[in-house]
């Protein structure tokens, strides 16, 4: 995996590039659809091809208990068994370990825990989690890491980094000794709650070893915004200009925005999918609730400016009549469109960064998402 910065805005971190893997090529800022068991919810495989996603991302935890990593051997990796050809990102497990599994018991050189489908006892290691990602295919691997709650307290908060960068050291020596390291890259990820001085820590004790590129993981977890942004944008000044920068789990339009402003390159949140399958859709006009009465007989399209099949072919009365029909193609079309809007919003938010015209983008965006909580 190659990464490099094309283009830097003036006043902000800004910036635009792209990650090289074997698999494709990957334009920042991107935004990576969610396919957690290998399928992007209510969307067949042809239609995540047709969106033109740079990149999807897989989740270590689900695929390991289903459908298990003997299922993937034989199928040769995941991307032969979903029939999806680009790069894959694959989370390495550790959020849902602690915040899915019915039993989770930290240990010093892994995790205990209880599946959450069938209440079986597992135990990954860093090690452990790398081999089932290397059975997986991914492009892009992650490393375990300690996810905390918000909130905790700062005594926790440190354990869980001191493990967060033992456990950081154990994956990347075992990379290097293991992997294929240019076919299948390693990211870090950076823990610290919402304590300024364990996140700086965190990163400076990261950044000791050369990874492909760090993640900013435990935010986005119920913080207050305010302090969430505060706290990302120290952490995403810390890492190194040339590696990409992951924030984990943010995905409304604004708070990518945020990011970006902070220098972000990578983004994945189930946020778009679910509040699709949930009635609410992106526009560039704003939210639009596809239930609410005012769409009842609105012969209009979702959203004029979109180009999407759904806008291009339906009315916002006919997709209204899906949803409260309880039809599965209501959840199919309110998806697709969402995700559009993200590409296509990413798109425009790369082309700005590139004309030097991030500010403008931004303001523009601000205006209509700018008030809402998403
Ligand atoms: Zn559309």
């Amino acid at each position: 995996m190659q990464f490099r910065v094309i283009a830097k805005d003036k006043t902000t971190a800004a910036r635009t590039g792209e990650i090289v893997t074997a698999r494709g090529r990957i334009r920042t800022p991107v935004f990576m659809p969610v396919a957690t068991r290998g399928a992007v919810r209510a969307l067949t495989v042809r239609d995540v091809d047709e969106l033109a996603f740079d990149i999807i991302l897989s989740n270590t935890y689900h695929l390991y208990l289903r459908p298990g990593v003997e299922v993937l051997k034989q199928a040769g990796g995941l991307h032969n068994f979903m029939k999806f050809s680009g790069p894959i990102l694959t989370d390495s497990g550790g959020f849902q370990v602690f915040s899915l599994s019915e039993f989770c018991r930290v240990l010093d050189d892994g995790v205990e825990f209880r599946s959450h489908v069938d209440g079986s006892l597992h135990r990954f290691t860093p090690e452990s989690v790398l081999d089932i990602q290397r059975v997986i295919g991914s492009d892009i691997m992650m490393v375990l890491d300690q996810c905390t709650d918000y909130p905790v307290d700062e005594k926790q908060a440190r354990e869980a980094v001191e493990r967060t960068v033992r456990w950081a050291r154990d994956s990347f020596r075992h990379w290097q000794e293991n992997f294929d390291t240019e076919a299948q890259a390693l990211f870090a990820i950076v823990q610290g709650s919402v304590y300024g001085g364990l996140r700086r820590e965190c990163c400076d004790r990261l950044r000791e070893l050369p990874f492909p590129g760090y993640a900013v993981g435990g935010l986005s977890v119920g913080e207050p915004k305010e302090l969430y942004r505060e706290i990302a944008g120290l952490t995403l000044s810390r890492l190194p200009d040339d590696r990409p920068r992951y924030m984990m789990g943010v995905g409304s339009p604004m708070e990518i925005l945020h990011a970006i402003r902070c220098g972000t390159d990578m983004f994945d949140s189930v946020m778009p999918t679910r509040i699709a399958r949930n009635g609410t859709l992106f526009t560039s006009g704003g939210r639009v609730n596809i239930k609410s009465s005012a769409v009842e007989s609105d012969s209009g399209p979702l959203d004029p400016g979109c180009g999407c099949y759904v806008c291009r072919s339906f009315t916002k009365s006919y997709l209204r009549h899906l949803y409260r029909a309880g039809e599965i193609s209501a959840l199919i079309y309110n998806t697709y469109h969402n995700l559009y809007f993200m590409n296509t919003f990413m798109n425009e938010i790369r082309e700005s960064i590139a004309g030097g015209r991030f500010a403008e983008a931004y303001n523009k965006w601000d205006a209509v998402y700018g008030n809402g909580d998403i």
